[in-house]
Parts: structure tokens; C-alpha cells; sequence
């Protein structure tokens, strides 16, 4: 039945192709296809013939449909015969023209299939990767082809990096999408029950597995699909085996074994034999085990498939060693193990060395057994490590995945934290800066009021200081000046005038006025009278004690206060003055004049009298008046008043109205004192005058 379809589809073609170059109808050339897709599930090796001999035809055609469709299943075709390189072919130029015609769903179609070939070059990251960033693309052609060819890509290549529930979902979406194809519906829902056992096998869901098997296997008889049979029953066999039931195992196998012969499936065929081969090693019945491969390493050998080839020897050369032929045996295995070891097929040279070392083990060969055992577990250690990476590294991509959002979470909660804190130390640093400026700025501003205050101090010092001097100093002679008397005098005032002190006890009050000095200044000028002026300062000052103060007390007088001066020192102090003036003649510019004063002097408290009865300033008026008492006597000399020579309420009033009716009286005692010089008067008039 099978055989006769697939004969009559033939025939068509050869009808067609007799037809060179002529133009088909959009229509018929997509059916033409549909026909060849059909054709693949139940013989692909035809199918994949046809798709050669009509390429031209295809590629030509003015449709892209057409050629789009011709590609897709060309590249199904080539990747079922296992010719990845014209698979690789065709889905380039799929993927060209698909651009060229912004066409999405071919685009989708494409890296579907590229991902499958991915996949089978062990790049299945790659695979997943780029099936992901397309799923968004793929969604919006809502194309059932394109959606089924993404999801069942994506979900194998998702079983094969061992994410299980992830294929799960994307399968049954595949199987969902395979339905409501227009067209290969069955042949695509078969394709993706094959994977979803595939996927439920990995997940150790055997029953699953075997249930879904059953529904295939109804589908892959409805639409003649032979090898996806043999596929199937090949699987159940695995899952049995892996359950342990060897019977049920063989049994399936020998289905596989059975469709395989009658459909001239050479691969499937060596497959089931090598498997039922592999049950009887199990079982130990090696006579059986030796036919069955060396049936399948002839068809392996028939089929070109190397790697098949090594596996079936080296089940004849365990079958051997089973039987006691040790040494073919051993060869046999040998001989395989050098072709998976230089074939670099790592996972089945270490499977074949853990058999060779039991069947060494079970022929009583138990250095060869320790050998072999060593040699195992070398590659076993070696594909370990690379398997646990691999595992690991699959692991970690789960665990990622599924840690990933608590860890975006987490470090979002974790970020706002660090943000807060460090908005907060920003904040403190801003608070510490602005303090430290704060303190610097007051700091500087209390340093530049200090020292404008520093400044203003040592001015207002200096200038207090100045002030101090000016307003205790005349300016031109430098000696005190009379205001500094009178604060001598206020401070004097409370300590004073308590009851009669000694005469040492006594302070002496000398005035003194420069005779003629009107004549002076009229004939040397006013200079020449300051220079005079000067002069008689510094002569002063030179004759009293350290502790007397000489004043000037007003233009050209001088007041000399003598403390703790008596009688006999005021005396001979003014005896000293007379000399030390009118004796030596001063130089004022040319001139040399010879000057004199004439003074009065008397002791405070004058005459043992209290400052009630006798202040100083009446002592002062009474000086004045002995004073001008010397002036009307022939001036250049001093006279003093000792004491009242009569009680103090009969002399005072006299005396203070007229000293020289209190002298005559005989109510005070006076002391003269002469100068011996007389004054010589300037000679020479300035021009002016
Ligand atoms: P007597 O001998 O009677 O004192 O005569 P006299 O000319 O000195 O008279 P009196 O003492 O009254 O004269 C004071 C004069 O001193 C008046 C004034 O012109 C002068 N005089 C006052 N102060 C200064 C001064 O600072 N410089 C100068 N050059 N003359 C001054
Ligand atoms: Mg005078
Ligand atoms: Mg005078």
C-alpha cells in the first residue's frame, strides 16, 4: 500500500519532468512540494531525489512562495538524509531570499532549522539563544509552520541542554501549532509527539513516554511514515530497557528490527539489531549476543556509519570473550576502541572499557580486568570533570533562571539601600564640609576682626600714647604742661593736708617767668624767643632731682614741684636755677644772650596750715605774688615765704591781698635768693623791626 503511493507520486514526477521548462502555475508548484514533503516521511532518500531533480524548476519559479517552500523542504529532506552541509546550503539561501522579501516567517523558518543543525554540531547555547531572540518575530507571523518549526526547534534543543520543563511547555505549544497546520499536520503533530517522548524519557516519565509513543506510532501508520515507525518502536525498546524489562525491550526492538527490513531502512535495521544484540549481552547469552552484532555490523558497515560500526564490534568481541574466545575477542574490542578513541567519541570508549574490564573480571583475566578498570576510570575521571562542568554549567543556567528575579529584587532592595546611605553620607559630608567652611569663614572673619582690632588697639595705643603726651607735654619745650599739674594735684588732694608734717615732709612749689622776654621776642623774633624757650627747659630740667617735675605753666613761666622738698632744699634749688640760667649766656643764631628769671617758691602744706586753710592753689597765688615780688625788686631772683610768723587767720588775709604789707609786718618769714648776673638785653633788632 505504502510502496504502491509512493510509486504513484513518482510516476507524477517523471510526467512533469517530461514537460522541460514549462511554466507552472503558481498552485500546482506548491502541491508539487506538499507532494515531495509527504513523500519524506515515508522515504526521504526518494523524496530528497525529486527535490534535486525538479531544484531548477523551483528556484526559477517568479513566485517566492514557491521558492520558499521549495527551500523549507529541501532543508527538512537534506537534515533527515544527515547532510548538514546541503542543509546549511539551502538555509542560507533561505534566509537571503527571506530578507530580500522581508518575509518573517521565512526568516522564522530558517533559524529554526539553523538551531536543529546548531544543535547537532553540539551547539545547542547557540541554538537556544538564537531561537529566543526570535520568539517575538516568530509570534507575530502567527504563521502555524513557521510556530511549529520555532517550538519544536527550541524545545529540543532546551531538552538536550537538560532544561525539561521549559521543552515540555515549548513542545506542546509545537504539537498545538503542528495541528493547525493547513497542510503536514500529521507528519508535523508526529514530528512533535516524537520529541515530547524524547523530552518525558529525559524526564524519567517513562510511562508518559510510552503512552505518547502509542499515539505516534497510530499517526506515523496513518500517513505511512516508516522510518519515524522504526524510530518509534526503537525508543519504546530504550524505554524498556532502561526499566529493565529486557523482553518487552527485544520485543520492541524486534518491530523496529521488522519495518526496518521491509522498508530498507539500513540505519534503523543495524540500530535494532546492535540493540537486541545489546539485551542479550545483558542477559549473558553471548552466542545470540555475537549474531545479532555481527548483523549489525554489517548493515552499519552498509549504511557507511562508522561509529555504528565500532559499537557493533565490539559487542562481537564481548560476545566472544563471553564465550571464552578470549583473545579474538579482546581484538575485536580492541580494535573498536581504537576507532572511538581516535574518533574522539570519549562517553563510548569509556563504556566499552567498563564492559571489557567486567568480561576480563568474568573470564578470571583480573590483571587485564584492573588494567582495563584503571584505563576506565581514567577517561571516566576525564569525562567527568568535563561533564560535571557541563553539568554545572547547566545547573547554574537553571538555577539562574530561577534566581534571577530575587536576585534582581534583592539587589534592587540592596541598591536603594546603598542609595539611601550613600545620599546619606553625602549628605554628612555636605554637613561636614559646610561646618568646616562654616568654621574656616568664622575663623578667617574673627582672625581679620582681631587683627582689625589689633590694628585699631595699636593705632588708639599709639595714638592714646600720643595723646597722653601731648596732653601732659608742651610740644615745644617737651616738659609737662600745666594740665599734667593739675591732675598731679587731684591725685595729691586725698592724702595730703591731714595735720603738720616735717619739713622733709613738704612738697615744694617754684614758679619761675624769663625776664624781658617780651624784648627777647621783639628783637630775635618769636623763633628766637622758642629757641630761648628750649633752652631754659632743658637747663631746668638738668638742675632739679629725678623725682622733681618741671612744668612749663604758660608762655614763657615755669612751675618746678619738688616732692618731700624742704625749706633749705627749696633754697638752695633755686640758688642752682639762677646760676645754672643767667650764668651761661644762650646761643640763639648769632647772638649769645645772657637770660635770667625770677621766681617764687614756698613748701606745701605751707607752714604746717591744712589744705582747708592752705590748698595749693593758694599756695600758687602766693608764689606768684613773691614771684612779682622779685620782678619789682630788680628781677634774676627768687623769693620764698618759710612761714607765717603770726597765727594764720591774722596773716592769711593780708598776705593773700598784699605780700609786701604781710613781709613789713613781720607775719611771714621770707627767703631771697640773687642772681649774680645781670641780664644783658639783645643788642641787634631783627630787620623787620
Ligand atoms: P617781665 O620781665 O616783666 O616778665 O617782662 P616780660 O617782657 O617778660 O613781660 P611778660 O612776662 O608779661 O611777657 C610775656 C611775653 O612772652 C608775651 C608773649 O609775647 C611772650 N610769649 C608768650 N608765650 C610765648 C611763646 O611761646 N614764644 C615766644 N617767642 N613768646 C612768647
Ligand atoms: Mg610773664
Ligand atoms: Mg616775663
Amino acid at each position: 500500500m505504502i510502496r504502491l503511493g509512493r510509486l504513484l507520486v513518482t510516476s507524477c514526477f517523471v510526467a512533469l519532468l517530461s514537460v522541460p521548462g514549462a511554466a507552472f502555475a503558481q498552485q500546482d508548484a506548491l502541491d508539487r512540494i506538499e507532494s515531495i514533503q509527504t513523500l519524506s516521511e515515508q522515504d526521504n532518500t526518494r523524496a530528497l531525489k525529486e527535490l534535486h531533480a525538479q531544484a531548477q524548476l523551483f528556484e526559477l519559479s517568479k513566485f517566492y512562495e514557491v521558492k520558499r517552500a521549495y527551500l523549507a523542504t529541501l532543508i527538512s529532506v537534506e537534515i533527515d538524509a544527515r547532510r548538514m552541509d546541503a542543509a546549511n546550503n539551502a538555509i542560507t539561501q533561505l534566509l537571503e531570499l527571506a530578507h530580500a522579501n522581508k518575509d518573517d516567517i521565512g526568516v522564522v523558518i530558517a533559524t529554526a532549522r539553523n538551531a536543529t543543525l546548531l544543535e547537532f554540531g553540539g551547539k545547542t547555547a547557540a541554538a537556544i539563544i538564537q531561537l529566543t531572540s526570535l520568539e517575538s518575530v516568530a509570534l507575530r507571523t502567527a504563521n502555524p509552520e513557521a510556530l511549529w518549526r520555532f517550538y519544536l526547534a527550541l524545545g529540543t534543543a532546551q531538552d538536550t541542554s537538560g532544561k525539561f520543563e521549559a521543552a515540555l511547555t515549548n513542545v506542546l505549544k509545537s504539537l498545538d501549532y503542528a495541528k493547525a497546520r493547513p497542510h503536514q499536520s500529521e507528519a508535523s503533530v508526529l514530528r512533535s509527539l516524537n520529541e515530547l517522548n524524547n523530552v518525558y524519557a529525559s524526564m524519567k516519565n517513562e510511562a508518559k513516554a510510552l503512552s505518547v509513543i502509542d499515539e505516534a506510532l497510530v499517526i506515523a501508520k496513518k500517513i505511512g511514515a516508516i522510518k519515524m515507525q522504526g524510530t518509534l518502536y526503537l525508543n519504546r525498546g530504550n524505554l524498556y530497557s532502561s526499566m529493565e524489562q529486557m523482553d518487552a525491550a527485544v520485543d520492541a526492538y524486534q518491530k523496529a528490527l521488522k519495518i526496518a527490513i521491509d522498508a530498507g531502512l539500513t540505519g534503523t535495521h543495524a540500530t535494532a539489531l546492535n540493540n537486541i544484540g545489546d539485551t542479550y549481552l545483558i542477559r549473558k547469552d553471548y552466542p545470540r549476543a555475537e549474531v545479532m552484532a555481527r548483523r549489525a555490523l554489517a548493515k552499519y558497515q552498509e549504511g557507511g556509519n562508522l561509529s555504528g560500526v565500532a559499537t557493533a564490534q565490539s559487542n562481537v568481541g564481548f560476545a566472544l570473550m563471553g564465550q571464552g574466545r578470549i583473545k579474538e575477542g579482546v581484538a575485536e574490542v580492541q580494535s573498536a576502541l581504537r576507532f572511538m578513541h581516535d574518533s574522539m567519541a570519549r562517553a563510548d570508549e569509556e563504556g566499552i572499557l567498563d564492559e571489557l574490564a567486567r568480561m576480563y573480571a568474568q573470564a578470571g583475566m583480573y590483571r587485564d580486568a584492573y588494567e582495563t578498570i584503571r584505563e576506565q576510570q581514567k577517561l571516566a575521571k576525564e569525562l567527568f570533570n568535563a561533564d560535571r562542568a557541563k553539568s554545572v554549567a547547566t545547573l547554574q543556567e537553571q538555577f539562574d533562571s530561577v534566581q534571577r528575579e530575587k536576585q534582581i529584587e534583592l539587589l534592587a532592595r540592596e541598591n536603594s539601600l546603598k542609595d539611601a546611605e550613600i545620599n546619606n553620607r553625602r549628605l554628612q559630608q555636605i554637613v561636614t564640609v559646610l561646618g568646616a567652611l562654616v568654621t574656616i569663614m568664622a575663623g578667617v572673619f574673627m582672625f581679620m576682626l582681631y587683627r582689625r582690632a589689633r590694628k585699631a588697639n595699636q593705632k588708639l595705643h599709639e595714638a592714646n600714647k600720643q595723646l597722653e603726651f601731648h596732653s601732659v607735654r608742651d610740644p615745644l619745650t617737651g616738659l609737662y604742661n600745666r594740665r599734667s599739674f593739675l591732675e598731679l594735684m587731684k591725685q595729691r588732694a586725698p592724702t595730703a593736708g591731714n595735720g603738720r608734717r616735717e619739713d622733709a615732709n613738704t612738697d615744694g612749689l617754684m614758679i619761675l617767668d624769663i625776664d624781658h622776654f617780651k624784648h627777647i621776642n621783639d628783637t630775635l623774633g618769636h623763633a628766637g624767643g622758642d629757641t630761648v624757650l628750649v633752652e631754659i627747659a632743658k637747663r631746668l630740667r638738668s638742675t632739679v632731682r629725678d623725682s622733681d617735675m618741671v612744668m612749663r605753666w604758660g608762655g614763657e613761666e615755669f612751675l618746678v614741684y619738688s616732692p618731700k622738698a624742704s625749706a633749705v632744699h627749696l633754697k638752695n634749688l633755686a640758688q642752682r636755677i639762677l646760676k645754672v640760667i643767667g650764668e651761661t649766656p644762650i646761643e640763639v643764631g648769632e647772638q649769645s644772650l645772657t637770660v635770667t628769671v625770677t621766681g617764687g617758691f614756698l613748701a606745701l602744706p605751707f607752714s604746717g596750715l591744712t589744705e582747708e586753710q592752705c590748698d595749693w592753689e593758694k599756695a600758687m597765688q602766693i608764689a606768684d605774688m613773691a614771684l612779682y615780688l622779685g620782678k619789682v625788686n630788680g628781677r634774676n631772683r627768687a623769693y620764698g615765704l618759710s612761714r607765717l610768723l603770726v597765727p594764720f587767720e591774722v596773716a592769711m588775709p593780708v598776705l593773700e591781698r598784699d605780700i609786701s604789707a604781710a613781709i613789713k609786718a613781720n607775719m611771714v618769714e621770707l627767703v631771697e635768693v640773687v642772681g649774680l648776673v645781670s641780664p644783658s638785653l639783645p643788642t641787634t633788632r631783627p630787620a623787620a623791626i
